[in-house]
């Protein structure tokens, strides 16, 4: 099947969707974007996706490229014609195109927005019995992490070096030794004491609309929860670390860089707010 992508009001082969070179997201990474995972052909948690959407573009001064009930359509007709049924949908929107200079343009442009959808392969059930590892590198990102912009070269830096050493995620940590969050995840633990603990929202990290779910369905568990920072050396103490996003929901760290996590195998809590998260899921496909 050939791909469809989504590009200013047209769908277009993938193959054959364009951008301007000199719109301001390819020259300045002068945009946003969000992930929603698909399930049944239905985006999830699109009302948090597009929030965020929304503050990101309000905190860069880029106008929102269309109501949001119309990107939600376009939303789910660029996944209509992708096939997706279990997969991703993604949008950017860009400043727009303008001579190359560094202030944001004085005349009016009209933001880029482009849309790509495609299937993807469940979890590999390993990554779930026996937990994923992660390394730990230094934070060195810029100081408006909050904001969900296109400039992710630290967090693909970070990412890469995670892949040459055969782990899942890099899990970022500050000059102090506190823990910010993954370089496409946040991070989670559960302490010596049992207390689940994330760090609250701040410009140190992105705040994950998985997260924010999760905070909501840990109360639903009666779980106790602490939203706060933490170091790497409670992490590396912790009983449990998992991580969390749209794509990985919620992950199981059992191995941090070259030593287990606990016994080193996947938690009871992550397990349990895994399985609450999928029923989440699931009831936004029926709804
Ligand atoms: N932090 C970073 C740096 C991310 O890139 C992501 C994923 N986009 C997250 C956290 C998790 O956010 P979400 O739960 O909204 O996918």
């Amino acid at each position: 099947m050939s791909r469809i992508a989504y590009v200013n009001g047209r769908y277009v082969p993938h193959r054959e969707a364009q951008i301007h070179v000199e719109d301001r997201g390819y020259q300045f990474a002068d945009g946003v974007y969000e992930v929603c995972t698909v399930r049944k052909g239905v985006p999830m948690e699109e009302k948090g996706h597009l929030d965020r959407l929304e503050r990101s573009l309000r905190e860069m001064r880029i106008d929102m490229p269309m109501s949001r009930a119309a990107i939600s359509l376009a939303m789910r007709e660029t996944i209509r014609r992708n096939l997706v049924e279990e997969g991703i949908v993604y949008l950017q929107v860009t400043r727009g195109v303008a001579p190359r200079d560094h202030p944001f343009p004085t005349k009016k442009v009209r933001p880029a927005l482009v849309m790509t959808a495609r299937n993807s392969k469940p979890h590999p059930t390993p990554w779930l019995e026996d937990g994923v590892k992660a390394i730990v590198v230094p934070d060195i990102r810029w100081g408006r992490r909050d904001i969900k912009t296109v400039g992710l070269l630290p967090n693909c830096m970070a990412k890469q070096a995670a892949r040459e050493r055969g782990a899942y995620e890099a899990i970022l940590v500050d000059a102090d030794g506190v823990v910010t969050e993954g370089s496409s995840t946040n991070v989670w633990i559960v302490t010596e004491g049992g207390a689940l603990v994330t760090r609250p929202p701040s410009n140190a990290i992105l705040n994950g609309v998985t997260r924010l779910e999760l905070i909501e369905l840990a109360a639903a568990e009666g779980l106790k929860f602490e939203e706060r920072s933490f170091t790497l050396e409670e992490l590396r103490r912790a009983r449990e670390v998992f991580v969390t996003s749209a794509s990985s929901f919620v992950m199981p760290v059992t191995q941090v860089d070259d030593r287990p996590v606990a016994n080193g195998k996947p938690g009871a809590v992550a397990g349990k707010l895994r399985a609450a998260y999928l029923r989440h899921m699931d009831a936004q496909v029926v709804a």
